[in-house]
């Protein structure tokens, strides 16, 4: 994206490079006419002498006139990938960065970095080019939804005619068994009566015989028929017949009703087997479809994210408010004309600072917390978040951070304020999110980090690899309501009383932080995100000389400056986007390094 410096641009004019940069002999144009005249020289002198930011400059156009110039900082796209393991976006080198020497003594990026990072740049291009087909993928997606609604209705369907088949079969079944019974015993009767029948037969084929048999027939057959108890009529037995027969053909019609039965039963199975199979395949291609409205979620999702950082971004990474302190026994001394200006009132010599954000005397702690609520959001969202009071012993910070002592909760400030706002995002979340949060609490003092969850209070070690920092055991207590964060704040809050007498020093004289982790699991993508709060009550910013201190006031008072001052070194540098940031100078800007620099707010 970078253009060069086009070459004929040099001979349109002269750039005046600042003093610092190699003097003003140095300045005079490149390759072009050298500004003509002591004028354009003047104007030079002029303007760096009054100059405050060394971005500024001139130039002279000639037929035109001189004219100021500026150096803008314009943010730019910058290249990362998620590392599972750090739970953090790195940044990706340029591909020029990958040559210098700088980079490669840096180490920082692995030489499988390096590799991937080709195929990273041409993945870009497709998540691009894919974003751009965004609206047909949702129309995708709705068409996809509908269809799965139309087949869940039809399988249903199915359902419900299968499970009717079933009761039919059951019942014809059930028909046959009976039917069946019933045969056997009619068989059964037939052949008795059979088995009783050739007598009469016999007597009845006789009958056409002499007479005197036929007498002798009849009279066995009176006597059979006298043995047995019973006559039958002939056409008794005609109509038992009969009735057998018909109850036969029945039987048949029966039998074959329930074979038709059974096989159109048979073939709607197979039907619906085949159905079912055809369906399972759509279920498949459903699958996949499910795969890609996952992933359009994931797209979503990132998407939200980065909006909201880059929204973030825009309104600052760092920002600074002011809040000025009611003091009724004393004259007003610290004036807010507007909601960023702070004047100073009275004495001859009036200054005039600006903030991001100024609060005047009559501010409640919600107007405050109401300008760092945004960022709790990027907490969630998997950013280190971390918001520090900073001022002389007495200007309210403890009031600002933790609320108005000796009973705090009655009006809380930022710290309960911003886990309460964590909470409600959490649970606003919940659907998508599997939020779990812990919250650790230490005091610096002395260049001492101590474990104020402890009921030993315990110094803790600090130990940092590449862009990670850990305090070795710390204490970490999980928090599921808000009950256990006022709890976790109670503890701390007597433990670093404790402390401090032990140690014969005032709370106002260590750094209290409280660090708040947030582990997101994404329950539809899987994604594990992880944000830090910081919240810090830094020690008094009164200056030694001031306060008149001796011994070991002296080296204590000699520590806040050292860790003070580095802060101040550590946002200089962040500012200006320097290489180098001295995080090491001292514990609580170590400690505070992930919550300082890269994307963290
Ligand atoms: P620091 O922590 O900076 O040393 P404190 O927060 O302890 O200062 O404030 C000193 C005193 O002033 C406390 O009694 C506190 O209650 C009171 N105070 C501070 N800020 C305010 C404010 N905005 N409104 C009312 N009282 C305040
Ligand atoms: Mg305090």
């Amino acid at each position: 994206e970078w253009l060069e410096f086009p070459l004929e641009w040099y001979s349109e004019g002269a750039l005046e490079v600042d003093d610092v940069l190699g003097g003003s002999e140095a300045s005079a144009g490149q390759g072009g006419e050298a500004p003509s005249g002591s004028n354009a020289q003047a104007v030079n002198v002029e303007i760096s002498e009054g100059k405050k930011d060394e971005r500024e400059g001139v130039i002279k156009i000639p037929g035109k006139g001189v004219f100021q110039t500026y150096i803008f900082e314009h943010r730019r796209n910058v290249h990362c990938y998620y590392d599972p393991d750090e739970s953090a976006w790195i940044k990706l080198p340029l591909k020029w960065e990958l040559k210098t020497d700088v980079a490669k003594k840096l180490g920082t990026y692995g030489p499988e970095v390096a590799a991937g990072f080709e195929g990273a740049l041409s993945r870009e291009k497709s998540i691009i080019m894919q974003n751009e087909n965004y609206d047909e993928m949702a129309a995708k997606l709705t068409t996809a939804e509908r269809k799965l609604e139309r087949r869940e209705v039809r399988v249903k369907k199915l359902e419900e005619e299968n499970n009717y088949l079933k009761s039919k079969i059951a019942e014809v079944e059930e028909l046959l068994a009976t039917t069946k019974a019933e045969c056997s015993a009619t068989i059964a009767q037939v052949e008795v009566l059979q088995r009783e029948r050739p007598v009469t037969a016999k007597s009845r084929g006789g009958s056409g015989g002499g007479g005197a048999s036929a007498a002798a027939a009849a009279a066995v057959a009176a006597a059979a028929a006298a043995q047995t108890q019973e006559t039958i009529s002939k056409d008794e037995l005609k109509k038992l017949y009969n009735g057998v027969k018909s109850m036969h053909k029945v039987y048949l019609q029966l039998v074959s009703e329930t074979k038709t039965q059974k096989e159109f039963t048979s073939k709607k199975i197979t039907e619906l087997k085949e159905s079912m199979k055809r369906l399972k395949q759509c279920g498949s291609v459903t699958e996949e479809q499910i795969e890609e409205v996952r992933t359009l979620y994931r797209r979503e999702a990132l998407q939200r994210k980065l909006l909201y950082n880059q929204l973030q971004e825009l309104r600052g990474n760092i920002r600074v408010f002011c809040r000025v302190r009611n003091e009724t026994s004393a004259k007003m001394s610290l004036a807010t004309p507007n909601d960023q200006d702070v004047v100073t009132v009275g004495g001859n010599d009036k200054k005039m600072f600006q903030f991001d954000r100024a609060f005047g005397v009559n501010s409640t702690q919600d107007e405050v917390y109401s300008v760092v609520s945004p960022i709790i959001t990027s907490c969630a969202d998997g950013y280190n978040v971390s918001i520090m009071a900073y001022g002389q012993t007495g200007s309210g910070k403890t009031y600002t951070m933790l609320g108005p002592s000796p009973n705090p909760f009655s009006n809380p400030g930022v710290n309960v304020r911003a886990i309460q706002e964590l909470f409600r995002l959490c649970a606003e979340r919940k659907d998508t999110t599997d939020y779990t949060m812990h919250i650790s609490m230490v005091e610096i003092y002395n260049e001492c980090i101590q474990d104020l969850l402890r009921k030993d209070v315990k110094q803790v070690d600090l130990r940092s690899t590449g862009t990670k920092v850990t305090l070795v055991d710390i204490t970490e207590q999980p928090i599921g309501k808000e009950k256990d964060i006022l709890d976790a704040l109670d503890q701390g809050t007597s433990n670093r009383k404790v402390a401090a007498t032990k140690m014969n020093s005032q709370s106002s004289r260590s750094h209290l932080v409280l660090i708040l982790t947030v582990i997101g699991k994404d329950l539809v993508t899987g994604t594990r995100t992880k944000g830090t709060l910081t919240l810090c009550d830094l020690a008094g910013s009164e200056r030694v000389g001031k306060t008149g201190a001796t011994g070991e006031q002296l080296a204590e008072a000699a520590f806040i400056n050292k860790s003070l001052t580095s802060l101040g070194q550590v946002f200089a540098a962040l500012r200006d986007n320097q290489l180098h940031v001295p995080y090491r100078n001292s514990k609580l800007t170590h400690l505070l390094m992930p919550s300082l620099g890269g994307d963290a707010k």
